[in-house]
């Protein structure tokens, strides 16, 4: 088992004329055992931060280092790390045995009945025993992933970096193998780079989250910090299905003023704001409650749409009845299952003031 180490490193393509910043100046510090898992959206830089600690990928600038070790020119073979990709990339003209056991032959002087007895003990683990003998293509996409996990687990590697391994599951065995992998990682114990563009993957997975955007760390921390004190806007909308919402309001005085909310704050939350005065409110749809009655923070509303998803119900809420939904602004709410509301019903709806979120609107950055 090992730490792992990102000083400042930055990663940039040439494209003709034009240099790509894939990775911006990244550092991050991964605990021994630690399950890390970065996540960002498409073309972030998620994957290149990991081919570099691989080794498939030079490192542009910054170190590199593993169990303190710098390893900028240390070659991916001498690592000792194992990558699980998303395409499996097992061999297709070998068993499920060769294909987990290739490796060790190639780096290990293991005698042969050694490497089979770890072969089937990590066959076990994985409960694919009894597919030792077939060859990938005779495997479902499930068992094909298991076997490449294998294939990293009899290494018994100081470090797994895992690219996507689960995306081309289907919804179900994606959620089984979510669990079985986090258990596994739990028994073995290994420092574990995990990268996914899926939220759900991020939340429920790693022992903390790391988010990119744009090639540059936004935040790292665990998932439920990450996820109630985002550092900016981006983090913020980038976690929670459905999206936080955002509207626009102002600091007059001591008050929060927006089209439709106000609000007035204390004294904490005023020095939080630090003087800036154009704000964005951030409310996550949870936070939004239907009440029977008005009161403070509570206002009517249109329902334009609900989505039922059984346990929950998603709402999109309108401020003006007769505004033209397609423009008009928008509450989203995530309430009870069994609150029955229907499509233009007028609700009272409420957002109570410790539930907002208070953003810089010039910068995104996090203010309260
Ligand atoms: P995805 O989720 O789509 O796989 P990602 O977050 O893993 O995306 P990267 O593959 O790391 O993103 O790419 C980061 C940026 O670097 C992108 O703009 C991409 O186009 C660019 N990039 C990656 N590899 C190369 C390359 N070999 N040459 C030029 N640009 C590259």
């Amino acid at each position: 088992m090992a730490t792992l180490e990102l000083d400042s490193i930055t990663k940039t393509f040439q494209d003709g004329d034009e240099e790509i910043v894939a990775v911006d100046d990244v550092s991050l510090s991964i605990d021994d055992g630690e399950f890390l898992v970065v996540v960002g959206p498409s073309g972030c830089g998620k994957s290149t931060t990991l081919r570099m600690v691989a080794g498939l990928e030079t490192i542009t600038s910054g170190t590199l280092s593993i169990d303190n070790r710098v390893v900028n020119d240390v070659k991916s073979q001498d690592r000792d790390i194992a990558m699980v990709f998303q395409s499996y990339a097992l061999y297709p003209h070998m068993s499920v045995r060769q294909n987990m056991s290739f490796g060790l032959e190639e780096s290990t002087d293991l005698p042969d009945d050694e490497i089979n007895r770890m072969v089937s003990e990590t066959g076990e683990m994985l409960g694919i025993s009894n597919l030792l003998d077939r060859k990938p293509s005779d495997l479902s996409g499930g068992q094909q992933q298991r076997v490449a996990l294998g294939r990293a687990i009899v290494r018994d590697p100081e470090v797994f970096l895992m690219d996507e391994p689960l995306s081309n599951l289907d919804a179900k065995l994606r959620a089984e193998m979510r669990t079985e992998l986090q258990r596994l990682q739990n028994d073995l114990g290994v420092t574990t780079v995990y990268v996914t563009h899926d939220q759900t993957e991020a939340m429920t997975m790693g022992d903390r989250i790391a988010i990119l955007d744009g090639g540059e760390l936004q935040q790292v921390a665990t998932p439920l910090e990450c996820y109630h004190e985002p550092t900016n806007q981006f983090v913020a909308s980038f976690l929670g299905e459905p999206s936080m919402n955002f509207f626009d309001v102002t600091l007059e005085g001591d008050r929060l003023v927006g089209e439709v909310f106000e609000y007035s704050i204390d004294e904490s939350v005023q020095s939080d704001l630090g003087g800036v005065t154009d704000l964005r409110l951030g409310i996550r749809p949870e936070a939004v409650e239907l009440v029977d009655e008005g009161g403070e923070h509570a206002f009517e509303t249109t329902v334009d749409v609900v989505e039922p998803m059984g346990d929950e119900n998603t709402v999109y809420l309108h401020f003006d009845p007769d505004a033209d939904p397609e423009t008009a602004a928008t509450l989203v709410a995530t309430i009870d299952g069994f609150n029955r509301v229907s499509e233009g019903d007028t609700v009272t709806a409420r957002v109570p003031e410790d539930a907002i979120h208070v953003f810089d609107r010039a910068t995104g950055e996090a203010l309260h």
